[in-house]
């Protein structure tokens, strides 16, 4: 199978092959805020979407989960605007629309993706999740069936280390299916 790592690397065919994971499409991914004030496009596959489950990402998007969708952060290029940034840990910022507030990006420190909230893209069905993430947070009443591999926020050792910024409340633990 060609490598689209490469393809894109050699900026030949940019955006025209799919993905490791199988997102397709040609021509720059494009999306943005729900007020319009900030734009993006990426000018490359989008790679590594995931859920997360985990509590940081349910309360940074107001939501049960975050779909997000990685960006190579050389071919993301902001068009218009450019979001405001929480910085929620020692681990990662998160970047949103000052004006409007919707939730953009996810951006790990050290990373060469910025993870993009999936329904900030004007096509999200372009963005085909590959993964859960921090399903010991996953609400027992959520129903995803799918068979994409799943793991917990503790199968990750750099989360021993963090810091969090986000403001601290009581964390019941929430056990899922
Ligand atoms: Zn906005
Ligand atoms: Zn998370």
């Amino acid at each position: 199978m060609l490598d689209p790592t490469l393809a894109s690397s050699h900026g030949l065919f940019e955006g025209l092959f799919p993905g490791p994971f199988g997102n397709f499409r040609p021509g720059p991914i494009t999306g943005g805020c729900q007020c319009g004030a900030v734009r993006y496009a990426v000018h490359a596959p989008l790679e590594m979407v995931h859920y997360c489950h985990c509590r940081m990402c349910q309360r940074a998007v107001g939501n049960v989960f975050a779909l997000t969708a990685g960006a190579p952060r050389e071919k993301l290029e902001w068009v218009k605007g450019a979001p405001s940034i929480f910085k929620s840990s020692t681990m990662a910022e998160r970047g949103f629309c000052s004006a409007c507030g919707t939730p953009l990006t996810v951006s790990y420190h050290g990373s060469l993706f910025t993870f993009l909230t999936v329904g900030s893209l004007d096509r999200p069905v372009q963005a085909k999740p590959e993964a859960h993430y921090g399903i010991e947070s996953q609400m027992p009443w959520l129903n995803i069936i799918d068979t994409l591999p799943r793991e917990t926020t503790s199968d990750d050792p750099r989360l021993d280390a963090m810091d969090i910024f986000q403001y601290p409340i009581p964390l019941e633990p929430v056990h899922s299916r």
